[in-house]
């Protein structure tokens, strides 16, 4: 295995979270009884451009099958944000009626949305049945993996792009040189590509090893992105840090040669301070996250063994990623609960194996304590449940394994 971005072959561990299964990769109870298979997610590092990635890479089609359930429509923070981004790029870069705008992994369209409002020329790329929704929703899509010829395809039929976006996909797509190359191919020469992943920094600083899954290829930082965008031609000309999805990094990058921001040059200092690209800080990051782990695991074994019924709340991915990092199982966690209508009710969690119920379960059973797996929405989760009736005490997982109530 070699760095993503500068081919380094030399990676160093930092954390290895144990062979794990694709965290969406929910199981029916006859597939119980069947092999179940798991990939190693180990986070990795780069000591010469500084990029922290897994060492192991799932081929796309496995990890956002066609049927992949997410729908960006349905998180009302992304909408806000995505109105905000719109609105931001039009007056940043006087974007005028009939420029075309690019999205790739455009989901459902929801970005996109936002610009058509405004009069401009739209298209989403989209590999998975999203894009179905998209076309529906009047917002073109083409339903494909944007690789070299699907770049050449839309110059084609629909000229150079004036934005190129990229929102919570840029890390999740394999050989991203290639695709910064192919984005820079789509942008006019005066274009920009801006692009949002999840930051290393709000990771580190919040503690949210949580959130490293499969589908999470790479985990950004200034530097790395620079070198990113200059083997393809390109400069990173700004960024800034954005609240969505735990805490985000928003770049602007530039064809060919350009200054960076002096609000980017400060970020970067701010890696430095916070330990970015410090082996010794990393290190002992991964060794907090260990601690923690094993902290969780204690707490919970010691409540099963005095006769605790303990249900976790909520299964997002980032949840499957911590009860198969923990190895907590569905002999310490009797069931999971979902807000009604989600796809996983009726399924085994991961892994893990833990069923998933609907929330109602939760109010009627009353299990003595519920395992917060969403603690970065916790406060709030806690807040709901308690006026839904939930009469138990909650535990918190995160940064560190604590009850909450009487
Ligand atoms: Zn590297």
């Amino acid at each position: 295995m070699k760095c993503q971005i500068c081919g380094n072959k030399n990676l160093e561990s930092v954390l290895d979270l144990g062979h794990q299964p694709i965290v969406q990769a929910y199981l029916t109870k006859k597939q119980l009884h069947e092999p179940e298979v798991t990939y190693p997610l180990h986070l990795c590092r780069c000591a010469k451009c500084g990029l922290l990635q897994l060492d192991s890479i799932i081929a796309p089609e496995l990890v956002f099958p066609k049927n992949y359930p997410y729908r960006t429509g349905l998180t009302n923070m992304l909408i806000r944000n995505f109105r905000e981004l719109a609105g931001s790029l039009e007056t940043k870069y006087n974007l005028s009626k009939n420029d075309l705008i690019i999205d790739i992994g455009s989901n459902d369209g929801t970005l996109l949305q936002s610009f058509k409002e405004k009069g401009m020329r739209v298209l989403g790329v989209e590999p998975t049945d999203a894009a179905k929704a998209a076309n529906k929703n009047g917002i073109s899509t083409i339903q494909e993996y944007f690789t070299k010829s699907t770049a050449k395809k839309i110059l084609k039929k629909y000229g150079k792009a004036k934005i190129v976006t990229a929102t919570n996909t840029f890390a999740h797509i394999p050989n991203p040189v290639e695709l910064t190359k192919n984005i820079k191919s789509a942008l006019a020469p005066d274009g920009v590509f801006v692009s949002e992943s999840q930051y290393l920094m709000d990771i580190v600083e919040k503690f949210e090893f949580d959130t490293i899954y499969h589908e999470h290829l790479r985990f950004y930082s200034l530097k790395p992105l620079i070198k990113l965008f200059a083997l393809a031609g390109m400069s990173l000309i700004d960024a800034e840090r954005i609240s969505s999805s735990g805490g985000s990094i928003r770049i602007f990058a530039k064809p060919g040669r350009h200054k960076m921001s002096a609000g980017a040059r400060n970020l970067m200092a701010a890696e430095e301070r916070a330990g970015l690209y410090n082996k010794a800080k990393l290190h002992k990051f991964a060794q907090k996250a260990i601690i923690a782990k094993n902290n969780l695991l204690k707490l919970l074994i010691e409540l099963k063994q005095k006769g605790a019924k303990i249900a976790g709340i909520t299964s997002s991915a980032r949840s499957n990623t911590l009860l198969g990092f923990t190895k907590i199982d569905s002999q310490i966690l009797d069931y999971s609960v979902e807000k009604a209508g989600s796809p996983k009710i009726g399924l085994f969690t991961p892994g893990t194996h833990i069923p998933v119920l609907e929330e109602d379960k939760l109010f009627k059973d009353q299990p003595d304590y519920a395992l917060v797996l969403s603690w970065h929405i916790g406060e709030e989760l806690m807040k709901i449940l308690r006026k839904n009736g939930y009469k138990g005490k909650f535990i918190m997982p995160l940064p560190k394994a604590r009850i909450y109530g009487k």
